[in-house]
C-alpha cells in the first residue's frame, strides 16, 4: 500500500482532504480572489527522506520521514516534529497547513510547517532514539534555519529530541544555532513557560468559551481524552479553575468518576503504572467510551480524526475544546453543529504552544531571557486577543468558530501573499 492511501477509508478520514475542505471554505468566506487562493492552498515544499538508522543490535533499519513547508508568506516555517508509526505524508501536509492557519490566527510572524518520522519510539532505546533524531535532522537540514523553518516538539518528541536536532544543525554549521528549534531545555536557550504552554492556552480558551456560553466553571464537568504532554497538565489546570474532571483516557484505557478525579492521585498512579487505566478511585471504562460520558466540556488531547460523525452523535458536551490537532473530522463537525455543540477549534485552542515557541525564538535571537511573568502575560494577551477576534468574526459571519478562525487565518495569509507579489 502506498503512503498516501493509508488514511483513506479509515474512520478518521483523510487529514489532508479535511484541511483542504476547511481552507477552501475559509478562502471563499474571506473573499480571497481565485489567483491568490490557488497559491495559498498547496504546500510549498514536501521533502520525503529515507532515514537509515543503526539499531543497538547492529542491524540497520530504514525509516521514512518528512518535512513539509506549507506556506511561508508570513515568515519562516514553524511546526513540530512527530514520531509515530502511523505518520503519512498526507498527514504531515495537513498538519503543516494547520500550522499556517494557526500562526496567522494568533498573528505571529511564522508560516506553517510540520515534520514526521514513521517510527514507534516506544520500542527504541535512548541511544536509538538519539540516532533517529540526529539522522532525520541531518536529512532535512537543508530546509531548516532560524529564518527558514523552525521545528518544535509534537507527538512523541520532547526537549531531548530538540536538543539533538539543535546540536546536529549546530555541528553542521560549526556554530551554535539555538534559534533553529523551539521547545529546547532551559540551559540550551529554552524559554520559561514553554512546557505546559499548550495546556495553558487550552485552559484560557476553555475559561473564555464557558463564560461566553453561560457555562458556570464551578463544578462544570470536563472530560480529557489523552494524558500526555498536553492532557496531563490540563487535568491540573482545569481542576484548579474549579471544573470537575470526570473522565480521562489514554491509549490503554480510561478512568471515570462522576464526582471528579483527583489530579495529584491520578498523576501518581500514572507515574507508577504508565497509564490512567486501573486508577483505583474511579470506574474503569473503555478508552473510546469517554466521548459518551455526560459532561459540559470535552477536550480531545491526543491524536487526530477521533471525533467522527458517529462519535459526535453520541457526545453530550456543551462545548468541545480541541487541544489535539485535527481531532474532529468535517463530518463530525457537521454533526456537532446540528446538535448545537460549540467547538473551539485546534488552530485557536492549542495555539499556546506555538505562541510560546515564538517567544522562545525571539529570546534565542535576542540572546536575552525573558522572566516567567513576561512570558505568561504575553501568552495570555496573545491568546485572549485571538479568541476575541475569532469570536467577533464568527458573530459577524454567522458561522462556527472553526470556520471563523480559518477565515481569519486565511485572510491574513492571503494578504501577505498579495503584498509579497509573485516571484519572478
Ligand atoms: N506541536 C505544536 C503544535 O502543533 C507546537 C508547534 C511549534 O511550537 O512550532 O502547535
Amino acid at each position: 500500500m502506498g503512503t498516501d492511501e493509508r488514511d483513506a477509508g479509515e474512520p478518521g478520514g483523510d487529514a489532508w482532504d479535511a484541511v483542504t475542505e476547511r481552507l477552501t471554505d475559509a478562502l471563499a468566506l474571506a473573499g480571497v480572489e481565485e489567483a491568490v487562493a490557488r497559491r495559498v492552498l498547496p504546500p510549498e515544499r514536501v521533502l520525503e527522506v529515507a532515514v537509515p538508522v543503526r539499531l543497538d543490535d547492529g542491524t540497520v533499519e530504514v525509516l521514512t520521514g518528512w518535512r513539509v513547508q506549507h506556506d511561508t508568506s508570513r515568515g519562516p516555517g514553524k511546526g513540530g516534529i512527530r514520531f509515530h508509526p502511523d505518520v503519512t505524508s498526507r498527514e504531515v501536509m495537513a498538519l503543516a497547513a494547520e500550522m499556517t492557519v494557526k500562526c496567522a490566527v494568533v498573528d505571529i510572524p511564522f508560516g506553517g510547517a510540520k515534520g514526521g518520522v514513521r517510527v514507534d519510539p516506544t520500542v527504541l532505546s535512548p541511544a536509538e532514539l538519539e540516532r533517529v533524531s540526529r539522522r532525520y535532522a541531518y536529512d532535512i537540514a537543508r530546509l531548516l534555519g532560524p529564518d527558514r523553518d523552525i521545528p518544535a516538539p509534537d507527538v512523541n518528541t520532547d526537549e531531548r529530541v530538540m536538543s539533538w536536532v539543535m546540536d546536529t544543525i549546530s555541528m553542521l554549521e560549526g556554530r551554535s544555532v539555538t534559534g533553529v528549534v523551539t521547545g529546547k531545555p532551559l540551559p540550551l536557550g529554552g524559554s520559561y513557560g514553554h512546557v505546559g504552554a499548550t495546556s495553558t492556552g487550552v485552559t484560557i480558551c476553555t475559561k473564555a468559551a464557558c463564560a461566553r456560553l453561560g457555562i458556570d466553571l464551578a463544578g462544570a464537568r470536563a472530560v480529557v481524552q489523552g494524558y500526555g504532554k498536553v492532557g496531563a497538565p490540563l487535568v491540573y489546570l482545569l481542576s484548579s479553575l474549579g471544573l470537575r474532571v470526570v473522565a480521562v483516557a489514554d491509549v490503554h484505557g480510561a478512568a471515570y468518576n462522576p464526582a471528579g478525579l483527583d489530579p495529584a492521585a491520578l498523576s501518581e498512579h500514572v507515574a507508577r503504572n504508565d497509564t490512567v487505566a486501573g486508577f483505583p478511585a474511579a470506574d474503569p471504562i473503555g478508552r473510546d467510551e469517554v466521548f459518551e460520558v455526560a459532561c459540559d466540556v470535552l477536550i480531545p488531547a491526543a491524536l487526530g480524526g477521533v471525533l467522527t460523525a458517529p462519535v459526535a452523535g453520541r457526545c453530550s458536551a456543551k462545548v468541545v475544546v480541541e487541544a489535539a490537532n485535527g481531532p474532529t473530522t468535517p463530518a463530525g463537525d457537521r454533526v456537532l453543529a446540528e446538535r448545537g455543540i460549540a467547538v473551539v477549534p485546534d488552530v485557536l485552542a492549542n495555539a499556546g504552544g506555538v505562541v510560546a515557541s515564538y517567544f522562545e525564538w525571539a529570546q534565542s535571537r535576542q540572546g536575552y531571557r525573558w522572566d516567567p511573568s513576561t512570558v505568561s502575560d504575553r501568552l495570555h494577551a496573545t491568546m485572549s486577543e485571538a479568541l476575541e477576534a475569532t469570536w467577533q468574526r464568527a458573530a459577524a459571519l454567522g458561522v462556527s468558530l472553526r470556520r471563523a478562525a480559518f477565515a481569519l487565518g486565511a485572510e491574513r495569509v492571503a494578504e501577505a501573499t498579495r503584498l509579497r507579489g509573485l516571484f519572478p
